[in-house]
């Protein structure tokens, strides 16, 4: 096996003191400060109402439209336009989970389902939002495209329970997703 020795860049010595990330962390912060008290903050308009139009009165308001479309909110499952269920409970996700958030019970797609090709979908399927980070390995390494970080943020309950994500809150969380998997195709 090829072995790639890789050499750690030298430091100077001022960047040990670590005095210029820390500086240049403080103008950014600086930066932003500035913008919101010209009123030129993202979601101005929004904060406006509070006074200085830089705190936002949670959860009244919230940043929801703010949002971009990469943010990773909950982990959910979603189906296809015919609502079919993209996950074929490979659980490479429940491996991959850092945390170990995930726990599937894969189920089989009976034989005489005009769908049986595709063999497996899940029987259970949880989430454990208190162990989640949010990470996103799930997304990357679903080979179904079945699983995606939704812009849903605000996860709560009152006991450990109600902190996990069943299938069927997963599929109303995720929602539809169109585009083509190959499990469907008839020549596949
Ligand atoms: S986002 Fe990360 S921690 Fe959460 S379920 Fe997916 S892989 Fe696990
Ligand atoms: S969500 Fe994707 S990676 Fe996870 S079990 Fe289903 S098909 Fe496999």
């Amino acid at each position: 096996m090829a072995t790639v020795k890789v050499k750690r860049p030298k430091l100077y010595w001022y960047e040990h003191l670590y005095l210029p990330a820390i500086f240049k962390g403080l103008v950014i912060t600086f930066k932003h400060g500035l913008k919101a008290f010209r009123g030129k903050a993202q979601g101005s308009k929004d904060l406006a109402s509070s006074g200085l139009g830089v705190t936002m009165q949670y959860p009244e308001q919230k940043w929801d439209d703010q949002l971009p479309d990469y943010y990773r909110g909950v982990p959910a499952l979603v189906t296809d336009e015919q609502k079919r269920e993209r996950c074929v409970s490979c659980q490479l996700c429940e491996f991959i989970c850092p945390p170990k958030a995930i726990t599937i019970t894969p189920g089989e797609i009976q034989s005489d389902d005009p769908w049986a090709k595709v063999e497996k979908a899940p029987q259970a399927f949880d989430i454990d939002m208190i162990r989640c980070i949010y990470c996103g390995m799930c997304e990357e390494v679903c080979p179904e495209q079945a699983i995606f970080l939704r812009q849903d943020y605000a996860m709560t309950g009152t006991t450990r329970d109600e902190m996990v994500n069943d299938k069927d809150r997963l599929y109303k969380i995720g929602g539809v997703r169109e585009g083509l998997v190959n499990k469907w195709n008839e020549l596949k």
